[in-house]
């Protein structure tokens, strides 16, 4: 068994450390990119621990932004592909990384990439686990762009906006349950992984942020190639786009008729008179095969 702990060799980022990078790289945080960098020993080793990769990961982390995950993760698997829309970002990370943890410098990969387009034939090798501090305000398609396009990817640990953690983990039923949470649900399994105070980060963000974790189903319990996930999401975006409606109602649209979607309804076993937020993922990917 190989020994997953971290090596302690990175010298990790701290608040004077990010204030001094940040200056020295002329970087000025954005809210359009979603800039807040943790400046937090702590936090980045423990995203790092619940991410529960090891040695033979290869991570993918989108956004290293000045390098504190980046550092964290190095510490602890044997590659790391990071990739970052930042051209500034992305030029100085190598420089960071080789004067903070020389010895490791070598296993990491920085690609300039938009995360929402990113493809694998733009990455030196098939990530398995994503560890991200995500830009918040694309957070959800970024997640979902990744998990489709990357079927090497067996595991994932995101920090996001609090309020976007609980959707991606609430259960059916739940005030918060929505599109992200049946989407994230269509992948794998998916939970909240604890809470990250504001003060981590600087500059300091508006909202709390959390952590949540997505396990690839290890046995699809569903057909997912590109077609079949394209039909499941159409009639979630349906159900959802209309959430106060009973699903007679609100499928409509997406069936032709309000008297199809009730055959279609029925035929997934699924009473006409409910509500799309009671419906878990496996309804809707029994409804999307009535198509
Ligand atoms: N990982 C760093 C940390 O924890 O300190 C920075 C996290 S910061 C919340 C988000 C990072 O994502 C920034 O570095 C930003 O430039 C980058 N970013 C924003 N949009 C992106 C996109 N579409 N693709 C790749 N990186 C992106």
């Amino acid at each position: 068994m190989s020994d997953d702990s971290p090596r302690g060799q990175a010298a990790l980022l701290g608040p004077a450390e990010v204030r001094t990078l940040a200056e020295e790289f002329g970087v000025r945080p954005t809210k359009q990119l979603g800039q807040n960098f943790v400046h937090d020993a702590n936090t980045v080793r423990r995203i790092v621990s619940v991410a529960g990769v090891g040695r033979d990961d290869v991570v993918l982390e989108v956004g290293p932004g000045l390098g504190s995950l980046t550092l964290a993760l190095l510490d602890v698997v044997d590659r790391v592909i990071a990739v970052e829309i930042d051209p500034k970002l992305a030029a100085r990370l190598p420089e960071t990384v080789a004067q903070r943890a020389p010895e490791l410098a070598g296993n990491l990969d920085v690609a300039l990439r938009d995360a929402m387009k990113v493809r694998p034939d733009e990455l030196p090798v098939a990530p398995t686990a994503l560890v991200a501090n995500l830009p918040y305000n694309v957070a959800v398609p970024v997640l979902l762009h990744l998990f489709a396009e990357f079927p090497s990817l067996r595991t994932a640990l995101v920090m996001v906006q609090s309020e976007v953690a609980d959707r991606l983990a609430a259960p059916p039923g739940s005030k918060v349950y929505g599109v992200p949470s049946v989407k994230a649900c269509f992948f794998g399994e998916v939970r909240r992984a604890g809470a990250v105070g504001r003060a981590v980060f600087w500059p300091v963000p508006q909202v709390e942020s959390g952590l949540v974790r997505i396990d690839r189903y290890t046995e699809p319990p569903w057909p997912m190639d590109a077609e079949s996930r394209r039909r499941v999401f159409a009639v979630v975006d349906a159900a959802f786009a209309q959430r106060r409606k009973t699903l007679r109602a609100a499928l409509s649209g997406w069936a032709g008729s309000a008297a199809e979607a009730e055959r279609r309804l029925i035929a997934a076993g699924i009473d006409p008179s409910m509500r799309g937020e009671k419906l878990d993922a496996a309804a809707f990917v029994r409804l999307a095969g009535t198509e």
